[in-house]
């Protein structure tokens, strides 16, 4: 399957990788919108949050608790931080495989554009 984020689950493409379960990755951004902003995906290819089934709830959940565990080993769960899924063309998604975006290391604001 050609999906980026596919290929940075098998390995052929790098990432910096953060956090690493049976199905869940965790991965630094390319780009970063802020001074801590790491990605969390399933394993399993999904591409959007509209293609998961009451199979996927536990899947979905679980990238949460993977983002909110980096959160507090990195130190920065007190001060705080943002989790954001973007879905298709309004939303901003870009990587049609789902990932939960953490930013954190600044003041975040809100709404955001
Ligand atoms: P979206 O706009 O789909 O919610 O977010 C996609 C994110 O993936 C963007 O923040 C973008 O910087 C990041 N990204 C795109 N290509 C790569 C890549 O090859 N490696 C990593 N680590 N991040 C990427
Ligand atoms: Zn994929």
């Amino acid at each position: 399957m050609d999906c980026l984020f596919c290929r940075i689950v098998a390995g052929t493409i790098p990432a910096k990788r953060i956090h690493d379960d049976e199905h869940c990755l965790g991965f630094f951004d390319i780009n970063p919108q802020a001074p801590t902003h790491a990605l969390f995906i399933p394993k399993r290819h999904l591409a959007t949050v509209n293609d998961a089934t009451a199979e996927d709830r536990l899947l979905l959940g679980h990238l949460a608790y993977a983002a909110s565990r980096f959160a507090q080993a990195q130190g920065f769960a007190d001060a705080g931080y943002r989790l954001v899924m973007n879905c298709n063309a309004d939303g901003g998604q870009t990587v049609f495989h789902v990932h939960l975006h953490l930013l954190a290391g600044r003041r975040l604001t809100w709404p955001p554009g």
